[in-house]
């Protein structure tokens, strides 16, 4: 417990110097910490192997590129993004000067998940140190040398006290959540979402909850099916399907079923032994592969199941006629599993959909406008993505963050800074010009209501 509480107390102390409100401070930091991806791409690599398989081309494309893309645009705009933002104002301070200045929260602790470990750790890091705060960076202790990884590169390429990296599992998590934080930050599934919550409450600390659930994928009868299957494939065996906006399930009429299956591309993709194929993951342990494998035992394999214990292997599978009350649909399956349960049409989808908590991906893949925009009305979710899978992720202008059990708060780009910001109000008026005011100082005579 000392040394985390040590390394939050230096974090504070650090944070109180004054060195993360300058901006070229902030700026040489972010620097520093992209260069850490291209002197350390070999190392990064190799920890995102052993821990997830991921190749080399995968762990650059969907955790570290994202990453640099987010510190040159934050590098580029920091000055705007810091500056005081001028309001529209009333009658009553037409004179004054009114604004809003985005101060520094203070310290920040960031709380990352496995899945894409660089990805979601360091993103909301890149916005606390933009935003000129200091922050405790805990990494998915899952990931296990990922994290060592962390641990050991951080530190010489950020400023260690106002940055520290503390690692471990649960008791070192609850442990640090017992200290006081200004803002917190954590991604991961939604029942420890509710522990962070209720930590962060004895202290009245802020939240950002970046968590998961069942993402639906409803593809319509009219539509390309050759296509959405290989959109939809893509984002489900993406990671071996540990992604949180990955399409958790596919939603269609039985007509087209036979259709779907047929076309999820998984021999294009991942060849006809994808146990052997550089491009397919792994699951990240064996009780995440027990814990899948118990999730389909009453549902029908319609591609793939084969598996093999021993080295977290799960053929990419799709299941066919899945009852709504199967094992499968209970939780989030965050593994390689596509379940496909069959409605009437759209109405039935949408009920459907909307019978379960509020998603942080929905997509819905069809040719006829008619039924995006009624998907787009009557649902809701953290995002809503027409024809495609995953791609709103890459788009910084969009605040990503879920709704309802999904999450709260959001970021990516400017929402990021926001975010791990106060937006403090500022007005500044002048001494003079009493006579303005009298109107609103008793006695509040009538006449006085007349001239206003
Ligand atoms: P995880 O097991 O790595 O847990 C996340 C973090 O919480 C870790 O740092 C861990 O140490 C800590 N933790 C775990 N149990 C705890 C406890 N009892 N008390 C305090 N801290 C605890 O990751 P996970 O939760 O298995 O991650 C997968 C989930 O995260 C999925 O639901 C996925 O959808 C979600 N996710 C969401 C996003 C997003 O951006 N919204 C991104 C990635 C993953």
């Amino acid at each position: 417990e000392e040394v985390h509480q040590q390394a939050v107390a230096r974090a504070r102390k650090a944070f109180e110097t004054g060195r993360s409100k300058c901006l070229d401070y902030r700026i040489m930091q972010l620097e520093s910490l992209k260069r850490l991806f291209t002197e350390r791409q070999k190392e990064i690599a190799d920890a995102l192997k052993k821990d997830l398989n991921k190749s080399e081309v995968a762990s650059q494309l969907y955790e570290t590129m994202g990453l640099e893309g987010e510190i040159n645009l934050a590098v580029k705009n920091l000055k705007s993004w810091a500056a005081p933002r001028p309001v529209e104002k009333n009658l009553l301070t037409l004179m004054d000067t009114v604004y809003i200045r985005p101060e520094p929260v203070g310290v920040v602790l960031v709380i990352g998940a496995w899945n894409y470990p660089w990805a979601v750790t360091i993103q909301p890091l890149i916005g606390a140190i933009a935003a000129g705060n200091a922050a405790v960076i805990k990494p998915s202790e899952v990931c296990v040398h990922t994290a060592k990884v962390m641990e050991e590169f951080l530190p010489a390429y950020i400023d260690k006290e106002l940055y520290p990296v503390v690692t471990g599992g649960v008791t070192e998590t609850q442990e640090l959540l017992r200290q006081r934080f200004d803002h917190i930050f954590y991604t991961g599934n939604s029942m420890v979402g509710k522990i962070i919550m209720e930590a962060a409450a004895k202290h009245l600390t802020p939240v950002t909850l970046e968590l998961g659930g069942k993402s639906p994928c409803y593809i319509d009868k009219n539509c390309d099916i050759t296509i959405a299957c290989r959109r939809v494939a893509w984002g489900k065996y993406t990671n071996c399907g540990q992604t949180c906006i990955a399409p958790d399930y596919i939603l269609c009429e039985s007509s087209i079923q036979d259709r779907v299956v047929k076309n999820t591309c998984l021999l294009e993709f991942y060849t006809e032994n994808p146990q052997t194929c550089t491009d397919y993951g792994r699951v990240i342990n064996q009780r995440h592969f027990k814990r899948i494998m118990a999730l389909i035992d009453d549902s029908t394999v319609a591609v793939g199941g084969q598996n093999e214990e021993a080295n977290c292997y799960i053929a990419p599978t799709v299941l066919r006629d899945v009852k709504p009350d199967a094992k499968v649909m209970q939780e989030e399956i965050f593994g390689p599993v596509l379940p496909i349960i069959t409605v009437s049409g759209l109405n039935e989808a949408i009920k459907f959909i909307n019978k379960g908590e509020k998603p942080l991906a929905l997509y819905v893949f069809t040719s006829d406008d008619k039924v995006i925009q009624k998907m787009i009305e009557e649902t809701s979710s953290g995002a809503i993505l027409a024809n495609d899978c995953l791609v709103h992720y890459s788009i910084s202008a969009l605040p990503f963050g879920g709704v309802g059990n999904s999450g709260m708060g959001c970021y990516h780009g400017k929402f990021t800074f926001d975010q791990l910001s106060h937006l403090r109000s500022c007005l500044i008026k002048k001494l003079n010009m009493e006579g303005a005011n009298t109107m609103r100082y008793p006695p509040h005579t009538p006449t006085k209501l007349n001239r206003a």
